[in-house]
């Protein structure tokens, strides 16, 4: 049914750069048989899954979303693609993102943009507006995201869909193309809450692999899910993001939100995080200086694509820079300068090093906020989801729709956006953050206000 539904939607959409349909129903015939032989299953056994194309899968190409990996097959899978196949979920696909998951609006595409379901002249967030526009269009109930300053709640947050940025080293990242290490996460994409829970149970825990991946398990998220509930939970409104630069149909749908935890037996306490204006700048210099880093190997040589400079001579300094020319978009390229410039001998305190005391300044503000709160709570976006084309020369506007979300990679929190109603017929998304190891606070809360 939902491979129909690709079929039928997907010319709009474009969530899928690739559609794995063989082994999807082979996989799920598989389920079948095993089911009618008594076999025990897992919960999603036999569930579709959209896998963002960061992810690599052993049998489906691998891009990135750039032409750099165009046609590029992984010869090992994923962490959590491993997982997945335990539990025999079907995989129907690779979904469209930004360039190596830089953006807000899936328009960074080498492979042209992604439309949001609610209105196809809108984008669908960034960078997995193709996971989060499969799972709202029905293509797939459930996908995989990653999220390093927002890519998996920002897109559910405009497409009416639920994500999760699970806490940092919570899910392996082995098998996720690197973008920036510090920050990266892999996540779900669903539509419920309990959805959610049960997909980061199946790709969570920990693993040798992923020198970061946290030993501890974080507690049972699926349990969490099904008991929704906020009596008595102290939630911290944070002043700092709401307000001045919130468009007003998502700061109402935001209050009345309160509003609704309030009845549920919430306490609402405000809190303030001072140095949460620095993070979208301390951002927007560690993160291309780690991504700048990861690019490196995209050289012509070791990984992708190879182009040779059109005149002699053929040094290997000259076939790096007609690969990295020809292969790389214009906003991985910005990022690339902007990070080698961060990094370069004589600017590195001034640049890399103030940005990274930054970041343990907002983690001190996290900390002050979480003794007076058991979570945090937040609009996940400033705004519904805008026009296509419409940020695409102003990069500056295009990196503030993560003013709200990027705290939380900074500081390795885990983060939900839930659905909180429409404005002009536009979802609006609810953030819940959590302290580290803590993702049980966020699907106990969210399923209480979903
Ligand atoms: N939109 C943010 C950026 O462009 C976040 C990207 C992400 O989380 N992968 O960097």
């Amino acid at each position: 049914a939902h491979l129909d539904r690709i079929a039928a939607v997907d010319g709009d959409i474009h969530a899928f750069l690739h559609v794995n349909t063989d082994e999807a129903l082979e996989v799920a015939s598989g389920v079948d048989k095993a089911r009618a032989a008594g076999e025990e299953l897992h919960t999603l056994a036999g569930v579709p899954i959209a896998i963002k194309d960061l992810i690599v899968t052993v049998g489906q190409p691998t891009t990135a979303g750039s032409k750099m990996l165009e046609g590029w097959m992984s010869p090992y899978d994923a962490t959590v693609i491993s997982r997945i196949r335990a539990a025999r979920m079907p995989m129907l696909g690779k979904t469209n993102l930004d360039e190596f998951a830089m953006g807000s609006s899936t328009e960074h595409s080498a492979y042209g943009p992604t439309r949001n379901p609610w209105d196809l002249d809108r984008i669908p967030g960034g960078s997995g507006g193709g996971s989060a526009a499969a799972v709202a269009a029905f293509e797939a109930p459930l996908a995989l995201g990653t999220d390093t300053g927002g890519s998996i709640r920002q897109p559910a947050s405009v497409t009416g869909s639920v994500g999760v940025k699970p806490t940092y080293g919570g899910v392996s990242r082995y098998g996720a193309i690197a973008m920036a290490s510090s920050l990266d996460q892999i996540g779900p994409v669903s539509r419920t809450v309990l959805d959610a829970a049960l997909l980061q149970e199946v790709i969570g825990g920990h693993d040798p692999r992923d020198s970061t991946s946290l030993t501890d398990p974080v507690g049972n998220l699926v349990e969490a899910a099904r008991n929704g509930s906020v009596a008595g939970m102290r939630i911290g409104v944070i002043k700092e993001l709401q307000g001045e630069g919130y468009q007003p149909g998502v700061q109402a749908r935001f209050d009345e939100s309160l509003e609704l935890l309030k009845d549920a037996g919430a306490e609402i306490v405000e809190v303030s995080c001072p140095n949460f204006k620095y993070a979208l700048g301390a951002y927007y210099l560690i993160m291309p200086s780690e991504a700048s880093s990861n690019l490196a190997k995209y050289d012509g040589v070791r990984y992708g694509m190879r182009r040779l400079p059109a005149e002699p001579p053929l040094t290997i300094e000259r076939v790096m820079g007609a690969t990295r020319a020809a292969g790389f978009g214009d906003e991985v390229k910005r990022r690339i300068i902007l990070g080698t410039y961060a990094l370069s001998a004589g600017y590195y305190d001034a640049y890399y090093g103030s940005a990274q005391k930054v970041r343990t300044l907002i983690q001190r503000d996290f900390n002050a906020a979480f003794a007076q709160a058991d979570v945090l709570i937040s609009p996940t976006s400033p705004n519904t989801a805008f026009k296509l084309g419409e940020k695409l020369d102003d990069p500056l506007a295009m990196y503030l729709n993560d003013v709200a979300t990027i705290p939380a990679n900074m500081a390795g929190v885990p983060g939900i956006s839930i659905p909180g109603g429409l404005a002009d017929g536009l979802p609006v998304g609810i953030q819940f953050l959590a302290p580290a190891r803590e993702d049980v606070r966020l699907y106990r809360a969210g399923a209480a206000l979903e």
